[in-house]
């Protein structure tokens, strides 16, 4: 048996004080909301920088006090502001130890179980999301990274498709490449298009409908107007409503018009884990590119994201980075920066690994059935009641809630945004409203591990006895 060596050189106290906080702060389950304003904060955070470094345990001491009352809570189950994972324990001490090793997860000579680990947990990953197992993926700090790989070699391949290298023509010289959008895609698709060189004038924007799902015979229309090079946006799980473009109509256009097809499906992928929502992600994997999260429904800690590529030529034309010192020898694995925009990164693989691991298969699907039969109760519990419109189809983790006692929109807003401080009043829950379709409502996303029926029960009762006192 090899002999595990210890170097008692090593200050450990700073890794072993956080070790022992970090086990007290989950189970306690501290604040939902911080308790400390923005200048208590810079207080506790500030000062000038010490000539002379301090002791690690103090520092870790001092981190901890200074940072716990500005923390939000958004691990937990009362947390529905935000479509955010719960960062699973196993994929938290995975993380640690990403960080423990220091590993540079650029290139495989870098760090080859790095690299492996990453290998292993991508093809897991096109496994249970049952896309093209020869699809190429690159870990990304989240879905809008993901969006901007997806997108930028669907620029590359359409152009190529066109008969033009983007590499020697870049923006400039190429023409131009149109790309359409729902008027409702998330915000950070229009902010990867930006980083891409796209502006308004190479953006179509198509209208959606109530739910927020691109209109079809809309897109076919301004598809039919004659434009170069052409790229379409869908979405699998809207921010708001949870709800999908109808994808097959969507591959049709996209393979009529030999356009790439891009699904922004930060949450709604994993849908596809489940056979209780399957049908909904049909004709998803015909796309081109896909975006998805680790650290929403997959409850990787932050932060994770996906960015899967059909053709992982045109994956790889995009991203990959050469040079003579950054060696990828024959009989290597994976070098991450071929699939990344960065060089040096961190080891997100470990943590992917760990946590799918953690899960399982079985795991993955049914909590994913769990978050959706949770708002199914919750939308069952308050549809009846007089004055809660519920405004979406709840087909999937998401509600979209409006408090209106039908004395027009101007009460409705007040009574919404009333109902979001009482709500968030005993410091249980954590909600927050938004602008949408011209009104403002209360978006509730279920989507933290530790959510269940009973967080639910307890959610539609305090939210009727509330809206008793507050609209009656
Ligand atoms: C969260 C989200 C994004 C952005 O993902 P990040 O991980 O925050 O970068 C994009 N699209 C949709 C639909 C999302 O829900």
């Amino acid at each position: 048996m090899k002999q595990i060596h210890s170097f008692p050189t090593l200050d450990r106290s700073p890794l072993t004080t956080a070790a022992v906080y970090a086990q007290d702060y989950r189970d306690r389950k501290s604040n939902l909301h911080p308790t400390a304003t923005l200048s208590e904060l810079r207080e506790s955070f500030g000062g000038d920088l010490p000539a002379r470094g301090q002791p690690g345990t103090e520092i870790i001491d001092e981190l901890i006090a200074a940072a716990e009352p500005g923390l939000v809570g958004n691990t937990q189950p009362g947390f529905h502001a935000w479509v955010m994972g719960g960062s699973h324990p196993v994929g938290v001490a995975a993380d640690w130890l990403t960080s423990i090793w220091g590993q540079n997860a650029a290139l495989y000579q870098g760090s080859p179980a790095a690299a492996t680990a990453e290998e292993v947990a991508c093809g897991w990953l096109l496994d249970i999301l049952d896309l093209p197992r020869t699809a190429s993926v690159g870990i990304t700090t989240g879905a809008t990274m993901a969006g901007f790989i997806g997108l930028a070699a669907a620029r590359d391949e359409m152009l190529r498709r066109d008969g033009h290298d983007f590499a020697e023509t870049g923006l400039q010289y190429a023409p131009p490449v149109t790309v359409f959008v729902s008027e409702e895609t998330h915000a950070s698709n229009l902010a990867a298009l930006r980083y891409l060189g796209f502006g308004s004038r190479n953006i179509v924007e198509v209208p959606a409908d109530d739910q927020g799902r691109m209109n079809v015979d809309a897109l076919s229309r301004l598809m039919a107007a004659p434009q170069g090079p052409k790229i379409v946006i869908a979405t699998a799980g809207h921010i708001n409503t949870g709800a999908f473009d109808d994808l097959n109509a969507l591959a049709d256009l996209a393979e009529e018009y030999g356009a790439w097809l891009h699904v922004d499906a930060a949450f709604g992928l994993w849908a596809r884990a489940s056979v209780s929502t399957r049908a909904m992600t049909e004709g998803i994997e015909r796309a081109d590119s896909w975006s998805t999260d680790g650290h929403k429904w997959l409850q990787i800690p932050f932060d994770a994201g996906f960015a899967i590529v059909r053709h992982e030529h045109a994956h790889r034309r995009a991203m990959d980075i050469t040079a003579s010192y950054l060696p990828n020898e024959p009989r290597d694995g994976r070098n991450a920066t071929s699939y990344n925009p960065e060089l040096s990164r961190r080891g997100r693989g470990f943590a992917v690994w760990a946590t799918m691991k953690a899960f399982g298969r079985d795991g993955i699907s049914d909590m994913v059935r769990n978050h959706c039969d949770c708002a199914s109760l919750l939308a069952h519990k308050l549809q009846h009641v007089r004055g809660i419109a519920i405004l979406n189809d709840v087909v999937l983790n998401q509600l979209v809630l409006s408090f209106d006692r039908g004395r027009g929109k101007t009460d409705a807003d007040r009574l919404t945004r009333a109902m979001e401080d009482a709500l968030n009043a005993d410091g249980r829950h954590f909600f927050r409203t938004a602008q949408w379709r011209g009104r403002c409502v209360l978006r509730v996303s279920i989507i933290s591990q530790d959510t269940g029926p009973l967080h639910m029960q307890e959610l539609a009762h305090k939210i009727i006895e509330l809206w008793h006192e507050i609209g009656g």
